[in-house]
């Protein structure tokens, strides 16, 4: 009963992974964790792409399935110790515990990759920032923001590393 519970108050109804403030707290922790031994951490941030096309053209049934479905396949590609969250509407978290900045644009872009190879028409861009010890998680989650809006501007279906 109360792992039925804790499930349920993390987990997000729709793709199954973790929610918002799950994929928050895991943050947190991680973070602290990073700060304490000294070992990276690394996080993605990814939004599908003129995803509203999808919902106008197609519905939004359809626009909720290819969620569920982007979400099935970034689950399947991440590490054991990978966390991987919706962050809100159609945009999705992942964190790479003990993964430096560069390492993780390898994993942003297999992810990018994978998602444009599915037979659904859509794809994501990515922007991922390495964890520099002392900052905020607002600062962390703000550089890692602005990479995927450099990602979006640069023309979208890219990976963006914040300065
Ligand atoms: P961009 O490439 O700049 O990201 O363009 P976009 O169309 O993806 O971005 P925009 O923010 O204009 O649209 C996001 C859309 O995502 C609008 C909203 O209706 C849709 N959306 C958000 N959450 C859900 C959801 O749970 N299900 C469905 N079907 N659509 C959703
Ligand atoms: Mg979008
Ligand atoms: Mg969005």
């Amino acid at each position: 009963m109360e792992e039925a519970l804790t499930r349920l108050a993390t987990t997000d109804t729709l793709t199954g992974i973790y929610n918002r403030g799950k994929i928050e707290d895991s943050l947190r922790q991680e973070m602290a964790r990073a700060a304490r031994y000294g070992s990276p951490l690394a996080i993605i941030l990814f939004d599908l792409d003129y995803f509203k096309k999808i919902n106008d053209s197609l519905g939004h049934s359809i626009g909720d399935q290819v969620l569920k479905e982007v979400a099935a396949t970034v689950g399947r590609q991440i590490r054991e110790t990978d966390v991987l969250g919706r962050w809100g509407g159609e945009e999705f978290m992942v964190l790479c515990p003990g993964t430096v900045a560069d390492d993780a644009v390898t994993i942003a872009e297999k992810l990018r990759q994978r998602v444009a190879e599915l037979p659904l028409g859509v794809t994501i861009s990515c922007g991922l920032a390495g964890y520099r010890t002392g900052e905020s998680m607002d600062a962390l989650i703000n550089r890692a923001d602005k990479a995927l809006y450099a990602a979006k501007h640069a023309g979208r279906n890219l990976v963006r590393m914040a300065a």
